[in-house]
């Protein structure tokens, strides 16, 4: 098992003349046994950094460290890690046995019989035994998946890199592989770094997440305090769907106004706030209540469009009647579903001071 330690790390391309910042000065711990989701939009850098942890990258700068060992120049193979692709990667011209004893032949002295045992372990504990003998291109996508998840654990390394590994599953499939995954880290504990874009996977998997944008580690935290703390507007805005509403307000006095909407705040949220009075409101769906009695935090709208969901409904609402709903302020809420309302429905929207959002709206950086 083993801690791994990105300090300061960075990672430039040449394009021709023009520089790629793809990593820039990421630093961040992985505990020993630790579940870390690296998660970002498409281009910010989630691969290149775990390709950097793996060797299959130079680093441009900074120091990388594995049980407080800098392996910098350390080759791929002697890092004692093992990387699952999204592609599986698996040798079409050999049998899934093979390509699960493979990389155990070329790297240690280990026995025939002996790595056999452990091929048929690792079988048994992905319930891929009947498919040993079997080729990658006879094997569903899963199978194949399950496979190259094989062959990294039967390998017993000291740390797992995954790069969406589930993302050429179907749903249901990618859903259950995920439980089951969750299920194999933690009663093996090896220290994982899972690659994905998907935000329900970064959601319900890592212990921790770590959230990338243009290269810039933007927060790394549990699940659930990026999710009801984050760091700034670009996470505030990344987790949750429906997105967070964000609306511009200017801080006057005690009050918060907007375009369509004046907001009281209390002498707790003012604090928080120093200087700034060019803010970001921003309010989850989840957190905007319909209620029946206009107040301070509560504003008449008309319902625009509703997305039943079953369980939830998704209501679209404008703040202003007499503006089209195209160029009109819009507050999703997410409602429970037999709360029944129709388009056109004039209903109060429910805004709780205890759930809002501050952020400063030319850093973006969460003030409350
Ligand atoms: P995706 O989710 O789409 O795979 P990502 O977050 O994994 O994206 P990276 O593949 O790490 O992003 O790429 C980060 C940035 O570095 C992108 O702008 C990409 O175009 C650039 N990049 C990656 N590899 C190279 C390369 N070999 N040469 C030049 N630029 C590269």
């Amino acid at each position: 098992m083993a801690t791994l330690e990105l300090d300061s790390i960075t990672k430039t391309f040449q394009d021709g003349d023009e520089e790629i910042v793809a990593v820039d000065d990421v630093s961040l711990s992985i505990d020993d046994g630790e579940f870390l989701v690296v998660v970002g939009p498409s281009g910010c850098g989630k691969s290149t950094t775990l390709r950097m942890v793996a060797g299959l990258e130079t680093i441009t700068a900074g120091t990388l460290s594995i049980d407080d060992r800098v392996v910098n120049h350390v080759k791929s193979q002697n890092r004692d890690i093992a990387m699952v692709f999204q592609s599986y990667a698996l040798y079409p011209h050999m049998s899934v046995r093979q390509n699960m004893s493979f990389g155990l032949e070329e790297s240690t002295d280990l026995p025939d019989d002996e790595i056999n045992r452990m091929v048929g372990e690792t079988g048994e504990m992905l319930g891929i035994s009947p498919l040993l003998d079997r080729k990658p291109s006879d094997l569903s996508g899963g199978q194949q998946q399950r496979v190259a998840l094989g062959r990294a654990i039967v390998r017993d390394p000291e740390v797992f890199l995954m790069d969406e590994p589930l993302s050429n599953l179907d749903a249901k499939l990618r859903a259950e592989m995920r439980t089951e995954l969750q299920r194999l880290q933690n009663d093996l504990g090896v220290t994982t770094v899972y690659v994905t874009h998907d935000q329900t996977e970064a959601m319900t998997m890592g212990d921790r997440i770590a959230i990338l944008d243009g290269g810039e580690l933007q927060q790394v935290a549990t699940p659930l305090e990026c999710y009801h703390e984050p760091s700034n507007r670009f996470v505030a805005s990344f987790l949750g769907e429906p997105s967070m509403n964000f609306f511009d307000v200017t801080l006057e006095g005690d009050r918060l106004v907007g375009d369509v909407f004046e907001y009281p705040i209390d002498e707790g949220i003012r604090s928080d706030l120093g200087d700034a009075t060019d803010l970001v409101l921003g309010i989850r769906p989840e957190a905007v209540q319909l209620v029946d009695a206009a107040g301070d935090h509560e504003f008449e709208t008309t319902v625009d469009v509703v997305e039943p969901m079953g369980d939830e409904n998704t209501v679209y609402l404008h703040f202003d009647p007499d503006v089209e709903p195209e160029n009109a302020s819009t507050l999703v809420a997410t409602i429970d579903g037999f709360n029944r309302v129709s388009e056109d429905d004039t209903v109060i929207a429910r805004i709780p001071p205890d759930a809002i959002h501050l952020f400063d709206r030319s850093t973006g950086e969460a003030l409350h």
